[in-house]
């Protein structure tokens, strides 16, 4: 399941950062994920859920913030797109949108104790 290797990573770097600052407790964890990135937030919770056990963020809180897709047209500026519509052309003008924002995957923040 890719969400679980996504989310052993996401915990890798919040141990790391545990370490550097002599922590031993991960309290919360935030992550912005994009509409259109293909991680499922619900499959991230679930691995979350089984892969803290035992660690350090056996009792950290995820939060998980998603992020709408944003596109622009080169010639019209910010566009629109409908949710599902992926064919990202400019509805004005015919060109092709350039995505803004959506795709990516991300760590926030992670909170230490
Ligand atoms: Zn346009």
């Amino acid at each position: 399941m890719h969400e679980m290797a996504i989310v052993q990573s996401v915990l890798d770097i919040a141990f790391s950062e545990a370490e550097k600052h002599s922590s031993r407790k991960v309290s919360k964890i935030k992550l912005r994920i994009g509409e259109l990135s293909g991680v499922v937030s619900d499959s991230i919770e679930f691995a979350f859920e089984v892969l803290r056990q035992g660690t350090l963020a056996e009792e950290a809180a995820l939060e998980i913030e998603p992020v709408p897709l944003r596109v622009v047209c080169r010639t019209c500026g910010p566009a629109e797109t409908l949710a599902g519509d992926l064919a990202l052309i400019c509805k004005n003008c015919g060109s092709g949108l350039e995505i803004v924002s959506g795709r990516e995957m991300k760590v926030e923040y992670i909170d230490l104790d």
